[in-house]
């Protein structure tokens, strides 16, 4: 037993004393006057049903949703995200029901509470949790923040009081929170540009996660603290002094870096301290985007800037919408330090982000760059997870890392890709049209591959390709790492390739449809594949190739449910299932120098298991081994499971047989395109009867074009025979083209 076992000891806290000093902030903060009659109904109701529940501190718990709602004030949110953040662990941990909720305050407010309510539900730090229930829990998360966008700001409030009053709980639940908040939470507020919240979110996180190296790094700043202090004061009015004469409304500040700023760049970038150039920073807010150019001229002439360290945002936003110029230059005694140059508008998006939307009541056709940005990140995150498990993991966290690289284009435009991004990453980010045409890359000056990764101050050239119909290879999709060139590519192969996805999705149901034992006759296959496109809400068989060739649907994560439906309505298991085998025989098989012949594959390395040694005439099946082609057991070998569909590996038992008689032959049939003439059928057919092939079967028709398409039944011994023969077809005088 530990001392957080026991029952925290209640703490007198007036409640009605905290309560009324936060409405009196509502006042002051114009909300109107029905909105606070509403906050207060919120407020008794929350107050009456948490009741005598008190949180870890001792302190009544209602003081943690009046906390999460004095956050949601400060960010300027509307009165239903601070309705919602009083009643937000009512429904998780009261009586009270989201029922009652909904009728007590509206739609709008049941569905921020429900939404943070589900949110609080889903685990992320769990070690423990396999990657595909982390998927799962992240598809959550963006479901409840595509409902209603305020759902994540209600959460992350939430999350950033419970991240201050940590202390309370035990250490492993420190930890774990603390690493769900670094991973997740912070750079969700990142992305939505919230920088109160994630700053921070990410110093609270590294306090618990790191205390060492916080203490340390709090340690060096406190050193030079006083130095720094006036470093800063005396360089500001150097500044601004200059700068009010060019115009007169502009506004100064400084600060000294974050610990978590400095543990960034310390422990994740592996910098030294003194490489840190921007310890130091001044942040000049002027009018507008003229002054903000006008100002960075001003700088660089009062001081030497560092080279390689401007970076202009306002050209280039971030992709969370902020926008401003950076630079870093020499102060007094050689001192580096970053100037922030930004318009008062850049300002609100840069402190507030996807907030500054209600902060400053901007309507829904306002520019605001982060909301918009906000929403669409969404949208394409939930597009993404479409794309099979795993995926969505990865792309969160290639998407939420929070560093960036700044690499060039050769006319010196500034491009910001995610850390880690290669150079189809950095193609896709310039223009989809140019990933699409991408041949090769240069990167100063030279050739590289195209998983090499791009570096921040690199000029990189993408080469592209002109020739009509080019597009990007399906390849790319395992060496792009952001998702935005993921789904470009897909929709490329979505909407060019056609054809060739109708093919692809084909070859894969057969595939998976075999390596799953789903054995269909001719007759069962179009109904059963009607089935599942209806389940689909697909409009046809080429939709559903096309969407499995693109990759815009997994067959892999339908094959559960595909598998049950075949075993609930076409029951037969896969060995009694002779009469369909026979359907599939027809293909051409390639016998084995063993004299098996294993279904649907050509070439294999055949070899007789140990255990039971199969002799001709039994009952066998293949097991398709890693790494040493397929071991052959008796059918009722104890090491073969009794039934293959049920056993965790069904893909790997595949169909054998004895080829008992070596001369016997199959039939395949050819199709030979060509130009109709005289005498052309006796040439192939004294071709055909050259090799010692027997004509079973023959369909042909002359064309109003001049071409004639003759199917040819042939028997040949197996692959090889029929390869020959078709080559030798295709010499013959006026063959266009023949195919089997
Ligand atoms: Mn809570």
């Amino acid at each position: 037993m530990n001392e957080f076992d026991y029952e925290p000891k209640p703490v007198n806290v007036d409640v009605d004393v905290v309560y009324s000093n936060l409405r009196s902030k509502f006042k002051k903060n114009k909300y109107k006057k029905n909105e606070i009659a509403l906050i207060d109904k919120a407020f008794n109701i929350a107050r009456e049903f948490h009741g005598q529940q008190l949180r870890r501190s001792g302190e009544p718990y209602i003081i943690h949703p009046l906390a999460v709602a004095e956050i949601l004030l400060g960010l300027g949110m509307d009165y239903q995200s601070i309705v919602a953040a009083m009643l937000h662990d009512t429904v998780e941990d009261t009586p009270y029901t989201i029922e009652e909720l909904t009728d007590d305050f509206g739609e709008s407010v049941a569905v921020i509470v429900d939404g943070v309510t589900k949110l609080g539900q889903l685990q992320f730090s769990d070690y423990r949790t396999i990657e595909e229930q982390q998927a799962e829990n992240i598809r959550k998360m963006f479901m409840a923040m595509n409902k209603d966008i305020r759902v994540i700001i209600v959460k992350l409030a939430d999350r950033l009081h419970n991240m201050r009053t940590l202390e309370f709980v035990s250490p492993q639940k420190q930890r774990d929170k603390a690493l769900e908040t670094l991973e997740i939470y912070a750079p969700i507020a990142h992305r939505l540009g919230i920088r109160s919240i994630k700053d921070e979110l990410e110093d609270r996180s590294i306090r618990f996660l790191d205390p060492v190296a916080y203490a340390n790094i709090e340690e060096k700043l406190k050193d030079f603290s006083k130095t720094g202090n006036e470093f800063l004061q005396n360089t500001q009015k150097q500044i601004i002094d200059r700068v009010k004469k060019l115009c007169p409304s502009a506004t100064i500040s400084g600060r000294i870096k974050s610990v978590h700023g400095i543990y960034r760049k310390m422990y994740m970038q592996g910098k030294q301290f003194d490489e840190i150039y921007d310890i130091y920073a001044v942040r000049i807010i002027v009018d507008n985007l003229i002054d903000c150019y006008n100002c960075l001229g001003l700088i660089h002439d009062m001081y030497r800037p560092l080279p390689g360290r401007f970076k202009d945002y306002i050209s280039t936003p971030k992709p969370n919408g902020y926008q401003s110029l950076h630079t870093t230059v020499l102060g007094r005694d050689a001192i580096p330090f970053e100037v922030q140059i930004r318009s008062v508008d850049m300002h609100k998006t840069a402190e507030f982000g996807i907030a500054a939307h209600w902060k400053y009541k901007l309507g829904v056709n306002s520019n605001n760059a982060a909301f918009d940005s906000g929403l669409k990140w969404i949208r394409e995150m939930l597009e993404a997870q479409q794309q099979g498990e795993g995926e969505i993991v990865s792309s969160i966290k290639t998407d939420l890392i929070p560093e960036e690289v700044f690499v060039l284009t050769p006319k010196g435009d500034v491009i910001n890709v995610p850390q880690g991004s290669t150079v189809i990453d950095f193609a896709y980010a310039i223009h989809s049209a140019v990933g699409n045409k991408m041949t090769g890359a240069k990167v100063d000056g030279r050739i590289v591959a195209l998983d090499y990764q791009v570096k921040n101050g690199e000029i990189c050239e993408i080469l592209t390709s002109q020739q009509q119909g080019k597009g990007p290879s399906r390849d790319w999709l395992n060496i792009a790492k952001t998702s935005k060139a993921k789904n470009r590519i897909r929709s490329w192969f979505k909407n060019e390739r056609r054809e060739e996805n109708i093919e692809e999705g084909k070859n894969e149901v057969e595939r998976e449809f075999r390596r799953n034992y789903i054995h269909l006759s001719k007759e069962e296959y179009p109904e059963f594949i009607a089935a599942i496109i209806k389940r689909q809400h697909l409009e046809n068989e080429d939709d559903f190739y096309a969407a499995i060739g693109y990759g815009g649907l997994s067959l892999v994560k339908l094959m559960p449910s595909i598998k049950d439906y075949y075993h609930k309505n076409y029951g037969k298991s896969a060995v009694e299932n002779r009469d369909v085998i026979e359907v599939n025989r027809e293909k051409i098989r390639k016998k084995g120098s063993t004299g098996v012949i294993i279904d649907g594959m050509d070439n294999v390395l055949v070899k007789f298991s140990k255990c039971c040694n199969p002799l001709p005439g039994d009952d066998i099946i293949g097991f398709i081994t890693r790494g040493h082609g397929v071991s052959v057991h008796k059918r009722d070998c104890e090491n073969v499971p009794k039934d293959i569909s049920k056993c965790d590996d069904p893909g790997r038992w595949i169909e054998a047989h004895w080829d008992s008689d070596i001369g016997e032959t199959y039939k395949a049939t050819i199709t030979i395109t060509c130009l109709s003439r005289i005498g052309l059928f006796a040439e192939i057919s004294s071709q055909v009867s050259m090799m010692n092939v027997n004509i079973t079967q023959v369909n042909s028709r002359d064309y109003a074009d001049g071409r004639n398409i003759t199917e040819l039944e042939v028997q040949v011994t197996g692959l090889e025979h029929l390869k020959k023969l078709v080559d030798k077809i295709k010499h013959i005088k006026g063959v266009l083209n023949v195919e089997r």
